[in-house]
């Protein structure tokens, strides 16, 4: 568990020898809290160096030195939502990470704060996607935009535009499939809706897209990133079960390698547990400061 790397970690900044040992030792429990053996090895160096130069005295001290160095590696993103444009979001991601539900969460967050929100059944391959994302828009009592089974998704995302952008105003959510026959498909459906999302003049401060990712998942995780990265540029992660949240590492490669930020946190399986991504709260767990 997350918590568990914390308090491992915590326990092994208490121990007083600081040789070879220890060091290896720091470096083969970050490989274990997931955060590959590059950044492993990269910020048990820089232990190492630190130890030299800032003398750190207590284990706090030394959590915050770890806190400080992967601090760099893991961004926060805010996204702002013009109320008097049409904007859209894309939600990404592979089945089961919990990417209908976000698009259902966000739906009511977005609601909440005043803003028109419409769902988009992108997802046109999987009839039970089409119908869950339907179900939850009839919950919240929210529009929802679908065609029928087989449709191509980015006809779907058109007309759904089309009907935003009608109103002058409002926030489309857009699930989109998370899998295919093959990558290539999926990448290439993904890229379709990105330019038809571009072609009806969703300008980039009105258009983010959105990479789910359940937050349990660890190394795959990272590879998830890599390749829905390639196809669509991707502005931000939402992370799923971070309520049960056991490989908090791999945030920090995804975060090193792709410089993605986290924008939100899903914490459970209701409409209302959703909250923005906080940065300190998420280290300190990480190094055990909590
Ligand atoms: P999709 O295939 O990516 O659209 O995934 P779904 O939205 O259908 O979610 C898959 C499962 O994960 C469902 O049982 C959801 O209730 C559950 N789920 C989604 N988000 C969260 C979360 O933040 N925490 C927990 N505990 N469960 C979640």
């Amino acid at each position: 568990m997350f918590k568990q790397f914390g308090a491992k970690l915590k326990a092994l900044f208490g121990v007083k020898t600081l040789d070879a040992a220890y060091y290896d030792e720091l470096e083969d429990l970050l490989i274990e809290g997931d955060l590959g053996p590059k950044m492993a090895a990269w910020v048990s160096d820089e232990v190492k160096k630190a130890v030299k130069s800032e003398k750190p005295k207590t284990p706090e001290d030394l959590q915050n030195l770890v806190k400080k160095l992967l601090s760099e590696k893991i961004l926060e993103y805010h996204p702002m939502v013009d109320k008097e444009n049409a904007s859209v979001f894309l939600m990404l991601g592979v089945n089961g990470v919990g990417k209908t539900t976000t698009a259902a969460k966000l739906a009511r967050w977005y609601g909440a704060q005043g803003f028109d929100v419409t769902l988009c059944a992108g997802d046109t391959f999987r009839a039970a996607a089409v119908d869950q994302l339907e179900i939850h828009a009839e919950r919240l009592g929210i529009r929802c935009i679908k065609q029928s089974n087989g449709t191509d998704p980015g006809a779907v995302v058109f007309d759904a535009i089309s009907s935003v952008q009608s109103k002058g105003k409002g926030l489309l959510l857009v699930d989109t499939a998370g899998r295919m026959h093959t990558k290539e498909n999926l990448v290439r459906e993904l890229m379709k809706i990105d330019k038809v999302v571009q072609a009806r003049g969703i300008d980039e401060d009105h258009y983010k897209r959105f990479l789910v990712i359940d937050s349990t998942t660890g190394q795959n995780g990272v590879s998830q990133a890599e390749l829905f990265n390639q196809a669509i540029p991707i502005d931000a992660l939402v992370l799923t079960k971070y309520d049960s949240l056991a490989k908090g590492g791999a945030l920090i490669q995804i975060g090193d390698k792709l410089h993605i930020p986290i924008a939100f946190v899903g914490t459970g399986e209701g409409y209302d547990d959703i909250h923005p991504f906080d940065k300190e709260e998420f280290l300190d767990t990480l190094v055990g400061l909590e």
